[in-house]
C-alpha cells in the first residue's frame, strides 16, 4: 500500500511562504493498493494537482472516491478535479452518505447565475455512486478490507482503516477527542478501531492549550490524538488536518513536543505531522 499526501490542511487552504513545508492544499489522500486499485480519500484543494498528475500518467483514470464528510474542505477542490471532465474516467463516490449529494451541490446549489458555469450532469466522466459502505459500515476493494467509523463532528463524518494483507492504515480527520460527544463514538471505541495499527493518521487541528476553547469544533488537540496513538499501540502517529493559521514552524514545534511526551510516556510509536508531496510505503 502507498500513500501520498495531495491536501494536509483544515478548514480552508492556506498557501504562502510560511505553509511551504506542510502544504498549504486541504484535505486530499492517495491510496495505491498492491492490487493497483487507487482510492482517493476527500476531494479537498489538493485533488486538483492530483488530478493533474493522473492525467499526465496517461492512462484511463479508474478511481474509488471515498468521501469522510461534505464539508467544504472536503469537496472544494472536485469541480477543478480535470479528470473528471474526460469521458474514459470513472470514479465510484462510496463512504460518507451524504458524500455524492455533497459533490453534486457543489455545482448545482441553486445559488442563481455566477457560482460555478457546469451542471454535474455536464461532467463527462462516469461516476458512480456505491452505498455498500454506508450501509453495512464494511467493503472490500479488490483483498483491501475498509471499515468505517463515525466520529464526533458536527453534522457527522466516518473515519476509516484499511487491512490489506498485514499492513492496516486508520485515517481519522475531523474528529474530537471527548468524553462527552454528542455524536460519534467514546474514546475507548476510538482506541479499539486503531488498535495495532502501522499508521494512524489524525485530526490534530488545535494544541492542547487551544482546545478547551474549542470544544464542540469537532476537532482534536495533538496530545489527545497522542493518547489515542500510544492507547492503540500504533506504531507511527501522523497529525492531521492543521490549522489554516499553523506556520511550519509551529507545527515543527508540535511535532517536537509530541515525540518528547512520546518518549517520556515510554511509548515505542513515533509521531509526524502529515506533508503535503510526502509519499509513504506500508
Ligand atoms: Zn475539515
Ligand atoms: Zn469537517
Amino acid at each position: 500500500m502507498k500513500l501520498t499526501f495531495w491536501g494536509t490542511r483544515g478548514s480552508i487552504a492556506a498557501p504562502g511562504r510560511e505553509t511551504i513545508v506542510y502544504g498549504g492544499n486541504t484535505c486530499c489522500l492517495e491510496i495505491d493498493l498492491e492490487s493497483g486499485s487507487k482510492i482517493i480519500v476527500d476531494a479537498g484543494t489538493g485533488i486538483r494537482p492530483l488530478g493533474d498528475h493522473l492525467i499526465d500518467q496517461g492512462d484511463p483514470v479508474n478511481v474509488h472516491l471515498l468521501m469522510t464528510h461534505v464539508h467544504w474542505d472536503h469537496i472544494q477542490g472536485f469541480p477543478f478535479f480535470d479528470p473528471a471532465f474526460k469521458p474514459t474516467t470513472n470514479i465510484t463516490v462510496c463512504g460518507f452518505p451524504a458524500g455524492m449529494k455533497g459533490l453534486r451541490a457543489i455545482f448545482d446549489n441553486n445559488l442563481g447565475d455566477g457560482f460555478f458555469p457546469i451542471q454535474f450532469d455536464e461532467l463527462s466522466a462516469e461516476i458512480t455512486h456505491l452505498k455498500t459502505l454506508e450501509k453495512e459500515r464494511s467493503l472490500f476493494i479488490d483483498n483491501c478490507r475498509i471499515e468505517a467509523i463515525p466520529l464526533n463532528h458536527p453534522q457527522g463524518a466516518f473515519g476509516y482503516r484499511f487491512e490489506e494483507g498485514h499492513r492496516h492504515l486508520v485515517f481519522i480527520t475531523d474528529n474530537e477527542l471527548t468524553e462527552t460527544a454528542r455524536a460519534g463514538c467514546r474514546p475507548e471505541d476510538y482506541v479499539r478501531f486503531c488498535k495495532d495499527a502501522d499508521i494512524l493518521i489524525h485530526d490534530a487541528q488545535f494544541t492542547e492549550d487551544e482546545i478547551d476553547r474549542h470544544r464542540g469544533w469537532g476537532h482534536s488537540d495533538c496530545a489527545s490524538a497522542l493518547n489515542l496513538g500510544i492507547a492503540a499501540g500504533v506504531r507511527r502517529l501522523i497529525l492531521f488536518h492543521h490549522n489554516p493559521s499553523r506556520t511550519d514552524t509551529e507545527i515543527e514545534d508540535i511535532e517536537a513536543r509530541c515525540s518528547e511526551w512520546a518518549r517520556k510516556a515510554k511509548a515505542s510509536l513515533t509521531v509526524e505531522a502529515a506533508r503535503e508531496g510526502s509519499e509513504l510505503i506500508l
